[in-house]
């Protein structure tokens, strides 16, 4: 082989797909510090006896570790179902869970998208999404939100008109942002599409929304092409876990089986979310005092004259700052760790324990104005 030859083969080694070739892999940085402000967890872990019965479960899991797990896990749809009843009647065979709401989410573009389909999200969004799309050779278009993050509904209906997309993904409250749905929204977006795609309201943080704003839940007995996610990972305290889920119609649960991997969720993985959601009281007892954390936060930033998207989440973005990635670098060197993303000029804020927001906002304040914390 000549040299030129050999340096070119060299040059496509690993063989990858070569749209992938140079992407460097999703992921907030993980480093070691203080006050971890920045992937939207649940601050608080569970309780000694909460830990005590989920390790027995695991145990108990662990005895027929040389048989595959229920392939339908089907006491956990119950239970997943049993629990989303408190918003609106759902049965266990409108459920499905995977590995992570990611990995349902991917799953529905592996069964509803792909070649000479489309997928529509409005922009700033959760970039996971066009990464679904990617990885599924689903077409992707991304709409605009208006300046305050909402969704304009004649704009959003017209780009829907126009791409006939097979699906609608749309976070409620949205991420980076906050943003929730108005409800009119969601039947407006189901109508348009119709039997032609499905939509997906991403509820990832839909237990942390304030008061009188409704769940997509509420509209599955009008919308068959409707499909909420839930994750264990945000409000429910469960990051860990990976145990992510949707309720929809049973025809939607049923197409999913289709493209799942045998065995997806290990029965390590059933135990353990089932024994969490024994728990549920106490992993989600935190979320009304974290509702009135976010609150005192926006105020708080909107007090020091910060411009302050309206949040429905555990998350608050801000902004703007001429030089974000400085700002969030003098964040990292008090301690504290933030997320770069979003729009250019804003930083986003996960909502902490009352001590961590403290020294969040006394960092803040070091870092915009040092000469006023030296004297
Ligand atoms: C965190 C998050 C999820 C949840 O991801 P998991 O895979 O369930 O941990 C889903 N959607 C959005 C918009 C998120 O921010």
């Amino acid at each position: 082989m000549s040299e030129r030859s050999e340096r070119q083969v060299q040059a496509v080694w690993p063989p990858l797909r070569p749209e992938l070739a140079g992407i460097e892999p999703y992921g907030a940085p993980q480093l070691d510090v203080p006050v971890q402000l920045n992937v939207n967890e649940n601050p608080y872990g569970p309780s000694a006896e909460c830990v005590a019965d989920i390790a027995e479960a695991a145990a108990e899991a662990a005895v027929t570790l040389n048989r595959y797990p229920d392939r339908e896990f089907v006491e956990l749809r119950r239970a997943l179902a049993e629990y989303l009843s408190k918003d609106a009647p759902v049965s266990a065979d409108m459920v499905w869970a995977a590995n992570g709401s990611n990995e349902v989410m991917l799953q529905l573009l592996q069964a509803f998208g792909g070649p000479g389909r489309t997928a529509v999200s409005f922009a700033p969004t959760y970039s996971m999404y066009p990464e679904y799309a990617r990885d599924t050779h689903t077409e992707w278009v991304a709409g605009a939100r208006e300046d305050d993050f909402s969704l304009d509904l004649d704009k959003a209906r017209a780009l829907i008109e126009e791409v006939r997309p097979s699906v609608v993904l749309l976070p409620s409250p949205n991420n980076p942002t906050g943003t929730a749905l108005p409800p009119e929204a969601i039947g407006l977006l189901c109508e348009v599409v119709g039997d032609r795609g499905i939509v997906v309201v991403d509820e990832a943080y839909g237990e942390f929304r304030r008061a009188g704003v409704p769940s997509a839940l509420e509209s599955l007995a009008t919308w068959r092409n409707l499909v909420v996610t839930r994750t264990m990972s945000k409000a429910f305290a469960g990051a860990g876990l990976r145990l992510g889920y949707l309720a929809a119609h049973p025809a939607i649960v049923d197409a999913i089986r289709v493209v799942r991997l045998p065995y997806h969720l290990s029965a390590v993985t059933q135990a353990v979310a089932l024994a969490a959601l024994r728990h549920a009281p106490e992993l989600l007892g935190k979320v009304d005092e974290l509702r009135s954390e976010r609150d005192r936060t926006v105020d708080w930033l909107r007090g020091q004259g910060h411009e302050v998207a309206e949040s429905d989440a555990n998350y608050v973005l801000f902004g703007r700052f001429a030089d974000r990635h400085a700002v969030w670098q003098g964040l990292l060197d008090h301690g504290v760790l933030i997320r770069e993303v979003g729009p250019d000029g804003w930083l986003r804020v996960s909502i902490g324990t009352a001590a961590e927001m403290d020294t969040f906002k006394t960092a803040l304040v070091a870092v915009l104005n040092p000469r006023g914390a030296e004297s």
